[in-house]
């Protein structure tokens, strides 16, 4: 690259990334590696440790050895290690978002968000289980029923490459605070900062074993963890694809599975909406994370009296957008995560300029010759069976098209197979809710975006997800309930 863009290179990378297991950072069973690129130079930087059967063996034997201590700890003191490892989190802020930067390509600006999230849902699962209580049921004077809640033992996370150590904290924090052991896989694009955990954990005084990490290929070292018996739970985020391969084989030992998947979630725009205010949110929405986010509002379906105003505007606003280095204060798109995943965007670019107009974008930017760089790209007149309407890009390309009526915006906004979120924007409330309710989707924002209360359910419809995590729904997910009766 040109020698006047900052690299972005963090101090002390290091050249090798190990399994984590039992306490102990290890190399493959079979010494096998694979090589991690950064997205800026897309060359290698370091190798990591490919995991395969035999690792997860001893990763699922370490956690179910630390399991019945772990599971019968008081879960005020559970507590009190989940608020250590936040503050463990939030001391590495800087840290975390260099290696997000340069292993992600997210713009640093962005990064430095990822640690005060990540903390957040350790603090939050910390309360909810010192705060949780035990239902019990009376039957008249002669019987009362109650229920018993335990751990399910050694759970299995799989987790994506954006915004990756947020999402393994998103898993880690409940699956922890319900008292299960673990093995985490993290996505094979982005294995870099999940080697923070382990000086975060022993910090915190977590027991060794109690959370275990196997990297590797997703078919080799994923899939061994889905099809290892002595995991009773998989938590998923990623493709629906994968998604779809991983429940068909979790049905061979009927494993609880939770699926956060992808999405092509529509905005609903109104004429009668704050314009100023819908707009920063869609180009918020769409261009952050450079694209890369799962709830990414990437269909936009605008009323048509103010459908050429806000097409012509949300095209200048992409033009305006810096596209730059991730490491740049100044860069709000960064680099895309990895050649494979940029091709297919790009792709998706030129399959969308024989589908639709194209109003701004469309190609790398001339100032980033090398890197995974494209400027953010709007394509207005999208018909809905064009298939950079219908299928999730993850990129920063957002697809609009004009609506007449609310029945004809419902419509179009249910007109996909995914069912994530959905945005809508109108001065009318009972509209608001009323499309609210008839949007396929399991979370819908009206009049806002980007609002994460931890305590409300997260998950999808359809092709989206499977299962809801967040608040309570997380601890029922990782946890057994028994139902006791007794007569009095
Ligand atoms: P992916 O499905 O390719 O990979 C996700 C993880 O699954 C990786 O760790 C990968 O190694 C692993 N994997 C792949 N094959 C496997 C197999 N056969 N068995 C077990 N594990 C396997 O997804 P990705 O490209 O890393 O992530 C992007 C996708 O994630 C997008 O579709 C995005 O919408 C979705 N996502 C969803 C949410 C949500 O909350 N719904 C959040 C973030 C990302």
């Amino acid at each position: 690259m040109p020698t006047d863009l900052p690299t972005g290179r963090p101090d002390d990378l290091p050249g090798e990334i190990r399994h984590w297991i039992g306490g102990e950072l290890l190399d493959s069973a079979d010494g096998r590696t694979f090589a991690v690129c950064d997205p800026v130079s897309n060359s290698p930087y370091a190798t990591a440790a490919a995991g395969g059967p035999e690792d997860v063996d001893r990763a699922v034997a370490a956690g179910r050895a630390a399991f019945p201590a772990w599971s019968k700890l008081g879960t005020r003191e559970r507590a009190r290690i989940l608020y250590r490892i936040a503050d463990g989190v939030e001391a590495r802020e800087e840290r975390l978002a260099a290696l997000e930067t340069f292993d992600s390509g997210l713009p640093i600006t962005q990064a430095r968000g990822q640690a005060r999230r990540a903390a957040e849902n350790f603090r939050y699962f910390a309360d909810v289980i010192v705060g949780l209580g035990e239902e019990a049921f009376r039957v008249g004077d002669e019987q009362i029923n109650y229920v018993v809640r335990t751990p399910i033992g050694v759970a299995g996370l799989i987790t994506p490459w954006n915004t990756p150590f947020m999402l393994e904290s998103w898993k880690l924090a409940p699956a922890l605070a319900s008292g299960c052991t673990l093995v985490l896989k993290p996505a094979e694009w982005t294995p870099l900062s999940a080697g923070l955990w382990p000086e975060i954990l022993e910090g915190a005084g977590l027991p060794a074993g109690v959370v275990n990490i196997v990297h590797g290929i997703g078919e080799e070292a994923g899939q061994a963890l889905v099809d290892h018996p002595q995991v009773p739970l998989i938590s998923f985020t990623g493709s629906t694809d994968t998604g779809k391969h991983i429940v068909r084989s979790s049905a061979a030992h009927l494993k609880t599975t939770s699926m956060e998947l992808g999405g092509k979630s529509p905005v609903v725009l109104f004429a009668d909406a704050d314009l100023d205010a819908a707009l920063d949110s869609v180009v918020f929405g769409v261009f952050s994370l450079n694209g890369e986010r799962c709830t990414a509002g990437s269909r936009v379906l605008v009323e048509r009296p103010v459908y050429e105003e806000f097409t012509r505007r949300l095209a200048e606003r992409a033009e305006r957008v810096r596209v730059g280095p991730p490491a740049d204060p100044t860069t709000q798109v960064g680099a895309l995560v990895h050649p494979e995943h940029y091709t297919r965007v790009l792709d998706y670019v030129e399959t969308g300029q024989r589908e639709a107009k194209l109003l701004a974008g469309g190609s790398r930017p001339a100032h980033l010759p090398e890197g995974n760089y494209l400027q953010p790209t709007v394509f207005a007149d999208v018909p809905r069976d064009a298939r950079i309407f219908q299928e999730e890009i993850f990129g920063p390309v957002v697809a609009v098209a004009p609506f007449d009526d609310e029945a004809e915006a419902v419509e179009l906004a249910n007109a996909t197979e995914y069912g994530l979120a959905a945005y809508v924007w109108t001065s009318d409330l009972k509209r608001g809710h009323r499309v609210a309710h008839a949007v396929e989707s399991g979370m819908v924002w009206i009049n806002s975006h980007n609002v994460r209360d931890l305590r409300t359910p997260f998950g999808g419809v359809k092709s989206s997800g499977l299962g809801r995590e967040g608040g309570a729904h997380s601890i029922d997910f990782y946890t057994e309930s028994k139902i006791v009766h007794v007569m009095l």
